[in-house]
């Protein structure tokens, strides 16, 4: 794995506040799970302000490999600036967990799927896909960084119908990579075929936009019913991926999108930059926020039809 900063003291330091975060926040919902721990929507008990908390427990085995990757993913976050990334609050570390206090977004895409069991409209696919360029412009062009696990599960959306990347656990902070990193399904060819020969660099990223977008219009990615040894396989071997009802339900806009994004050459698929101009993404950009904004409130009007006990509540959870 590539190491980032030069020493690990040094990272630490002024990395994590240590006061104790349970007593700082009150209010504690929690909101999403991953890999590795809880995140939760609080509230700051000094200012009322809403946040959300990802909590990393550092025990066990591999606790020290463990706290150098949370480590790598709180400085990673700390140095990014940027409207469509969720931005970085604060960090604790107390008796062994890490608390990471971020802006509290709504949900991820993913979650918005969940709630409506079917896909998203073409016009909020291009919205979301949009905004998930602009971040991974930024990352890309300007820090030279790889996200590495790009997928709608990483994707939130925040109040105001604003798109936010989120997720920097797998994150890379130098612009040729050779680690095995990310979510089988979403892996480009090249990190898969990396693992013996070759390096692979930011246009990793722009592969699993692709892969994103069908997941959005079909509600999985491909070959999401095969294990995923089987899946990486096929990626590394066969022809790209398309868009299932290419024909019939998307635009040619739209295919062609996606086609790009999964150019299976690495070296002839665009840049993030160049696909911003992708008149997929740049001919009707004026209207994003507002496609969001009505994504958001038809997802909230699906969520108050739900069960009482059904987790999408979460969806609510500030709702007054
Ligand atoms: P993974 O298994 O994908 O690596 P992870 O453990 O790294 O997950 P995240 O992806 O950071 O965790 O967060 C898990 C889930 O929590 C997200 O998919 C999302 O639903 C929710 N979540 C994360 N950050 C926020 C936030 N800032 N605001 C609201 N919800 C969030
Ligand atoms: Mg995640
Ligand atoms: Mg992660």
């Amino acid at each position: 794995m590539p190491k980032v900063g030069n020493n690990a003291k040094e990272i630490t330091k002024g990395l994590f506040l240590n006061e104790d975060p349970e007593k700082l926040f009150t209010d504690l919902r929690e909101i999403g799970h991953g890999s590795f721990g809880a995140v939760y929507f609080a509230r700051k008990a000094s200012t009322k302000e809403v946040f959300a908390l990802k909590k990393m427990v550092v025990t066990g085995k591999q606790a020290e490999e463990r706290f150098e990757d949370i480590k790598k993913e709180v400085k990673i976050l700390k140095c990014l600036k940027h409207d469509n990334i969720v931005k970085f609050e604060c960090c604790y570390l107390r008796d062994h967990v890490v608390w990471l206090a971020m802006e509290y977004c709504l949900g991820s895409a993913f979650d918005i799927l969940e709630v409506h069991k079917k896909s998203l409209q073409e016009d909020e696919i291009r919205a979301i896909c949009a905004g998930a360029l602009n971040a991974l412009v930024y990352l890309h062009f300007e820090l030279g960084a790889i996200h590495r696990d790009v997928k709608a599960g990483n994707v939130l959306l925040a109040v105001g119908g604003v798109v936010k990347l989120a997720d920097f656990g797998s994150a890379s902070l130098v612009n040729r990579a050779s680690s095995f990193i990310g979510t089988p399904y979403w892996m480009a060819p090249e990190v898969i075929t990396s693992m013996d020969e070759m390096l692979y660099d930011c246009k990793a990223d722009v592969w699993s936009l692709g892969i994103t977008c069908i997941e959005l219009a079909e509600k999985k990615p491909p070959l999401f019913h095969m294990n995923s040894m089987a899946a990486m396989y096929h990626i590394a071997q066969s022809d790209s991926p398309k868009l299932c009802e290419a024909r019939s339900k998307w635009s040619e806009g739209f295919n062609g999108f996606v086609e790009s994004c999964l150019i299976k050459d690495a070296t002839n698929r665009p840049t993030s930059k160049e696909l911003l101009n992708d008149p997929f993404i740049s001919d009707r950009r004026d209207s994003d926020s507002v496609v969001l904004m009505q994504l958001i409130e038809r997802t909230k009007e699906a969520v108050r039809q739900l069960d009482q006990h059904y987790r999408m509540r979460k969806i609510l959870i500030n709702d007054h």
